[in-house]
This record gives structure tokens, sequence and C-alpha cells, in this order.
């Protein structure tokens, strides 16, 4: 009731200068004429408001209007106010009645056009927006939000081809962002070769990936993978160490393949070698464990167990804890054993319910990892959770 008041109160000025013109129109000095024209529809409108027929009340407002120069605005300040209301068909019915208008400006028109866009937008008419957005992606005024408007419908529609060109068309102050997302949406037709089995086409979705950003940790992985899955374990190692200076942090998402790729080669001591480079780069809590399931494979429990115990004071982790109760468990004594195997479970259901991806834009927590933010939409700002709790 209260957003209807404000219309009410939004259409005064217009509803008085509508019955200014009428008045004018008929040449009449009678100034109690006008405003009794004035009065009769704007009244009745007021009528169904105070009798909370809201519909009826916003539909006879909206019919009181002229559109001319002068209404323009108050068209598409009333057609705005709907959409931000969810009452997108009144939205779409107010910007449709003012293209449809002969007299209305060029410059009028496309604002009501671009708005018309949005509330398409609003009402999942995804393909009536589309064609919209490319009409007035070519006019100046209205390029970069027509353009941000396709890119979304695009992504929507997992249509990469189309969200590429589109993001290369955008202007922005700094470029860098859609270079980033460029990279990933070359990385999900690759993912989609990958699926398909066409592997000469996936990598050259990465070549074009790295083209766009040659940080891109994303086309890192799947290269890798695609090196891995084709037995070239040299060439997936060759991968990895690139993404120790790429973003060391991603290294937990191929600490499996990586070790695995070592063990194809019957190369333990390149293994712990690697490891040990990717500590000092930084690399966390996945990495310890590998190494110390490396040196248990090796050396033995006692070992791996020494290993973890000496990290724990400069990397403390649950999930360091979590292996240290597990190796202990295998040597307890038949009385400590129960107590350790409680222990094991509870810090086990700890972990559990800990997510392992936080994004850094708006904060999403989850325990799989998103390359597009199911939250604030970003590309490439979910990261693995590092610390006492992280991966
Ligand atoms: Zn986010």
């Amino acid at each position: 009731m209260n957003e209807i008041l404000f219309i009410f109160i939004l259409l005064l000025p217009v509803a008085w200068y509508t019955g200014f013109r009428h008045g004018k129109k008929s040449e009449s000095n009678n100034s109690t004429g006008r405003s009794q024209g004035l009065s009769k529809t704007y009244f009745t409108g007021l009528n169904y408001l105070l009798n909370e027929q809201s519909d009826k009340a916003i539909d006879t407002f909206v019919s009181m209007l002229e559109i001319d120069s002068e209404t323009v605005e108050t068209h598409l300040a009333l057609g705005n106010l709907f959409r931000k209301r969810g009452e997108v068909d009144r939205a779409i019915r107010i910007h449709q009645n003012l293209i449809a208008r002969p007299s209305l400006s060029q410059d009028d028109r496309k604002q009501a056009l671009l708005e018309l866009g949005y509330d398409y937008m609003g009402a999942g008419l995804l393909d009536r927006a589309e064609n919209i957005f490319k009409e007035l992606s070519v006019n100046f005024n209205h390029k970069n939000d027509s353009l941000s408007q396709l890119l979304i419908i695009y992504q929507q529609t997992k249509d990469w081809n189309n969200a590429i060109n589109t993001a290369a068309r955008l202007d922005t102050p700094s470029n860098q962002d859609h270079k980033a997302e460029i990279s990933h949406f070359y990385c999900e037709l690759a993912e989609s070769a990958l699926k398909d089995n066409v592997y000469r086409d996936a990598l050259n979705y990465i070549k074009k990936a790295y083209s766009a950003d040659k940080n891109c940790v994303r086309a890192t992985l799947i290269s890798a993978e695609i090196h891995y899955s084709k037995a070239r374990y040299k060439q997936a190692i060759k991968c990895y160490r690139e993404l120790l200076k790429q973003d060391v942090a991603f290294l937990t998402e191929a600490i499996d393949t990586l070790t695995n790729s070592f063990e194809k080669l019957g190369d333990h001591k390149g293994l712990m070698q690697f490891l040990s480079d990717a500590l000092s780069h930084g690399s966390g809590n996945s990495t310890i464990l590998a190494y110390a399931d490396a040196l248990q494979r090796q050396q033995g429990d006692k070992q791996a167990a020494d290993f973890i115990v000496q990290k724990m004071d400069s990397h403390p982790s649950i999930r360091g804890l979590l292996k240290l109760i597990k190796l202990h468990i295998q040597h307890a004594n038949e009385n400590a054993k129960p107590s350790l195997e409680m222990l094991f479970e509870v810090v086990n259901q700890l972990l559990k319910n800990k997510p392992n991806y936080h994004c850094r834009q708006c904060g999403f927590d989850s325990k799989t990892l998103f390359w597009q933010c199911p939250s604030c939409r970003k590309w490439g700002e979910v990261k693995p959770i590092k610390g006492i709790e992280g991966e």
C-alpha cells in the first residue's frame, strides 16, 4: 500500500500538468472547469486506492497520463518502479506503450527499449531481451549497458562463443577482468570438448584461454588432466610446475593426479622434491599430507607422524590432526584404541561440516569448487580455504 501511495504522489504533478494542458486545449478560461476535468480520473484512481483496489488504482493512474516529451520520464520511472516491485507485466505494458508512440524521439525510444529489455530479463524472456540488447549494442549511449546484459544472457544459456565475442566488445577502464572471464569461457568450451572426447579441440581452447589470460589456473589444471589421461605424465608434471607460479593455492585440486604422475614414472625422489618446492612456494595442508603419505609409503608410519608433528607448529590443521590420529590408532595398545577411534570420528565429523572453498568477492562458502561463484556470479574468485580448518 505504501508503494501505491508513492505512485499516487509521483503522479500528482503530472496529473496537474495533464489537466492544465486539457484546459489550455479547450481554450477555456474557466479554471474551475480545468480542475474538474483533472479531478474526475485522478479521484477515481484515488477512490480505488482508498478501497484497497490497488490494481484498478494503478491502471487508472497510468491511463490518465498522456505521453509526450514532458511525461516520458514519469512513464519510465513508473515502469522501473513496477519492475522493482516484481510487477514485470505492468512494467512491460508501460514500456511497450511508450515505444509504440510514433511521436517519441529516437533517444526516448532507445531509453524505453533499454528498460523493456530489463523487463524481459526480469520476466525470464531471454530471447526477447537478447534481440533488444543486440539492437542497442550498436548505439553509443547504450552500448555497455546492452553488452553487459547480453553477457549475462550468454552465460545463463551457456552460449560461450557469443559470451567471448560480447565480453571482447565491452569497453571498461581496465578490461583485465574481462580477459580473465574470457579465459574461463574458453575453459568451459574445453571442458565441453573433453566430455565429447575431442582432445584436439580441448587443447585448442586451452591455448586460447592462455592467450586471454596467461595466468589462467583453470586452463593449467585442464591441460594437466588431458596430459595425465593420455599417460603423458612428464607433461602433466610440467603443468603442475606452472601452477606453483600461477597460484599455489590450487595445487590442492591436483594433488592426487600429481602424486600418481610421479608414481607412474617411478620417480619417488622427484615427488618429494616437487612437494618440498610447493611447500616453499606457500602450499598448505594438502601438500603436507601428500608429503606425509609419500614418507609413510617409503619409510613407514613413524617418519610420517614425525613430519606432521614437525609441521603442525607452523601449519596447524584439523586434517593434519586427523592423519596423526589415524597413524597412532594403528600402533596403539588395545586400551587406548577405542578412545583414539572415538577421537578420530569426532574430528572427522567436525571436518565434514566445514566448507572447503570461499569466494573472495562475496564471502560465499561451499564444499565444492565453483569457477563462477553461484552467489555473486564472478569468475575465478572462489578459492580453496587455507589455515587450520582449510584444505
Ligand atoms: Zn561470490
